[in-house]
């Protein structure tokens, strides 16, 4: 919107939100044909020791591009996805993509690399879910511990006994999980007991301020000591510079993903990434 114009602020900021409208509608239509259409993809981000530096495993992260829309930030459609329903159709794509990639990893003898899915509130409280995922390792031949799934705090306010069942299911048959974005919303570290899940991913805003902030970094320390002493293995995300690499360090945090070790990348470079780094 055109910001201090007077009088017509308000007629430019109705068009803003009838355009947000109106590309809101665009997109939704378009989710409905982007999977037959080859316009999703997937790009694969390493995790690694913050200490050797060895690749530990990737983050599935879903791309589309779209032939009217040009390419659309996930951040932008996976909630209107959420909205319209097509986020099912798609997150099972997703899962099946990132299966058939562990699989290429294991046929290179990187079957100890974690390949996680990001899943939505909306896909774990579908009936199938959990005999959609067993079929999916099954058909593409991996073994359920090369399955990481990610979910979020929202994820499990929807329904949280049902959402429970489910996971502690997932994790009879092998699959990793952890808890993503944590921090961002409402975490309480009372109910993280009950959960089944062996990771905790810290949120980027946490890491972005660990620096130059003591409280931060203390806040930070106590999250991971907190999760490791109940056995829980942490991630630092959105590590961006080399100070934040030293504090995440400091912390004691388990693993890290973000852009001082490496962007989301295709998977031929995601490929290539593995290969120059030594101690996988
Ligand atoms: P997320 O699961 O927390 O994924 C991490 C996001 O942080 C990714 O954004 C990644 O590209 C970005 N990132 C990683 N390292 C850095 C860094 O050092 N600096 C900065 N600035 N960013 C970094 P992306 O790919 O745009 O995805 C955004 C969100 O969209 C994801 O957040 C996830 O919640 C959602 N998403 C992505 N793919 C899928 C999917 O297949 N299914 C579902 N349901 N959600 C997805
Ligand atoms: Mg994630
Ligand atoms: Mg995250
Ligand atoms: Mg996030």
């Amino acid at each position: 919107a055109a910001k201090g114009n007077g009088k017509n602020t308000w007629h430019f900021y109705e068009t803003d939100l009838q355009k947000t409208a109106d590309e809101d509608m665009l997109i939704k239509q378009g989710l409905r044909e982007a999977i037959k259409r080859n316009e999703l993809y997937l790009h694969y981000q390493p995790l690694g020791n913050p200490h050797t530096l060895a690749v530990v495993g990737f983050e599935a992260l879903l791309r589309w591009n779209s032939a009217e829309l040009g390419p659309v930030s996930p951040g932008r459609f996976i909630p209107l996805a959420e909205e319209n329903g097509t986020i099912q159709t798609i997150g099972e794509w997703v899962i099946g993509e990132a299966c058939r990639f562990a699989r290429r990893l294991a046929d290179r003898g990187k079957s100890h690399l974690r390949v996680a899915v990001n899943v939505s509130p909306r896909q774990l409280v579908a009936e199938n879910f959990v005999p959609l995922v067993r079929e999916a390792i099954r058909t593409a031949g991996i073994k359920p511990g090369q399955l990481e799934i990610e979910i979020t705090e929202n994820a499990l306010i929807v329904s949280m006994e049902d959402s429970i069942q489910k996971l502690k299911a997932l994790r009879t048959l092998g699959i990793r999980l952890s808890l993503d974005d944590f921090g961002s919303g409402y975490c309480s570290l009372t109910y993280l007991k009950n959960l089944p899940v062996e990771t905790l991913k810290i949120d980027k805003l946490f890491i972005d301020d660990i620096e130059s902030d003591a409280d931060q970094l203390r806040f930070v320390n106590s999250i991971v000591s907190m999760a490791q002493l109940q056995g829980l293995s942490v991630v630092a995300e959105g590590v961006e510079t080399e100070s934040q690499l030293n504090k995440v360090r400091q912390c004691q945090c388990n693993f890290i993903q973000g852009y001082i070790f490496c962007r989301p990348l295709p998977e031929t470079d995601a490929m290539l990434f593995l290969s120059n780094t030594g101690a996988n």
